[in-house]
């Protein structure tokens, strides 16, 4: 019989959200007259703007006549979509990319969880604890985290942050040859100055290893001189690649579309010691691996780019930042410890003490009808804590918070 590989059987339990998926089922099940409240899984609510929609609409006549109908699109993203991106999130901030360095893909998901392919086996993998599981599950999927023991992998490094260390990780001790850095972060909600981050890239250039840095919520930072890019921090284009999404930027995480930037200078040794480039390597995998966005997709994302679809995105985000402050503050007026909301779509609060943070999920789920996501679920140093987003409705989002009072604590 064929053999199968057996590190997907060291993963623990289901993902997280298929787990909490179970819980609000069977508590739905148990309940049928709960209404419930869900400020869990980080999923945007709002429409696509209508300048997408615009776009979309006309690509796909375009689609639709022999003129201008397009078959198979260019692996690493039409030109009209890579060049907007290259102007408006970069140039406009003074960072220059070469066009072969955007690789448009089909979401920052699937991009930070492949990316590990291009790593060697024995490669040290660290993460920020707590973290988006992708970064952990892709690894140990593909052997690099070594065994699941109590809450963590023993190949892995954890940085942890907490609100000891006001949630900026210290540098890894030991030797490690790749870190993945999300800022804003999800699930803290919390971010890095440009000092705090080029701590980072000065580390990785002393240490020739590489930064993966996850940049889906950039579109979110409200306070001035925080950086959207690492490539605003000098000497990032030698050890940092960066993944962003249209996803929560613009509402398409239901359409699909996200790039990846890798700048020629990031580099990595082969086994016979030669420097070789890892947008060389990318490209090769994506070409091979993958079809590219659709085109409706793509002018649709492309019209992100366009003053009239910056302003209505730009309303989108407000509102769900509007949100975050209403839990925010909300929680604080009840006594709740609470972090992150500022910059990102994200609140993470403190648990009740005494409890653990699937406890207080159950508590949130049966006394509040509210649904969250429990803090233990994005590593070990999430326990303890509870995450909360901005992507309801304000109403919906202000009744949640208000029966917070409900809790019996
Ligand atoms: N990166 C982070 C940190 C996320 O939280 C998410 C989605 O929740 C993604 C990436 C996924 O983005 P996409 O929808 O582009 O796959």
């Amino acid at each position: 019989m064929f053999h199968i590989n057996d590190h997907f059987l060291k993963l623990p339990g289901s993902y997280l959200f298929a787990e909490i998926a179970r819980r609000i089922r069977e508590y739905q099940a148990a309940h049928p007259d709960a209404d419930l409240i869900r400020l869990g899984i980080g999923d945007v609510t709002q429409p696509l703007v209508p300048a997408v929609i615009d776009a979309m609409h006309e690509a796909v006549d375009e689609m639709g006549k022999r003129e201008t109908f397009r078959g198979y699109g260019p692996d690493f993203g039409y030109d009209f979509l890579v060049n907007a991106i290259r102007e408006w999130d970069y140039e406009k901030r003074g960072i220059s990319l070469a066009y072969d360095e955007v690789f448009v893909s089909d979401g920052a998901k699937c991009d930070v969880g492949n990316i590990q392919e291009l790593f060697s086996d024995d490669a040290v993998i660290a993460v920020t604890d707590p973290v988006y599981p992708v970064y952990v599950d892709s690894n140990a999927m593909a052997g690099r985290a070594g065994n699941y023991k109590g809450d963590r992998w023993d190949r892995l490094v954890y940085l942890p942050c907490n609100a000891e260390n006001g949630f900026v990780p210290a540098l890894p001790e030991q030797k490690v040859d790749v870190l993945y850095l999300c800022y804003p972060n999800n699930p803290t909600g919390t971010v890095l100055t440009k000092e705090q981050l080029k701590v980072f890239v000065d580390w990785a250039r002393e240490n020739q290893a590489l930064i993966i840095y996850d940049a889906a919520y950039r579109a979110y930072i409200t306070t001035e001189g925080i950086p959207a890019s690492i490539y605003e921090v000098e000497g990032a284009r030698e050890v940092a690649i960066e993944c962003n999404s249209f996803s929560k930027t613009a509402g398409f995480t239901g359409t699909r579309c996200a790039y990846t930037v890798i700048p020629h200078e990031v580099r990595g040794l082969s086994s016979t010691g030669e420097k070789v480039e890892l947008n060389a390597l990318w490209k090769r995998r994506m070409a091979t691996k993958f079809n590219g966005v659709s085109y409706p997709v793509q002018r649709g994302a492309a019209a992100v780019y366009t003053e009239e679809g910056q302003k209505q995105i730009r309303e989108v985000i407000a509102g769900y930042m509007e949100n975050a402050r209403i839990i925010r503050e909300g929680l604080e007026a009840r006594g709740f410890t609470v972090f992150g909301g500022k910059d990102a779509p994200y609140i993470w609060m403190k648990v009740p003490s005494g409890m653990d943070s699937w406890a207080f999920f159950d508590k949130l789920l049966d006394e509040a009808h509210v649904v969250g996501t429990p803090g233990a679920g994005f590593g070990p140093s999430g326990e303890g804590y509870f995450r909360l987003t901005a992507f309801n409705t304000r109403e919906k989002t202000l009744e949640a918070v208000s029966r917070f009072e409900r809790l019996k604590l």
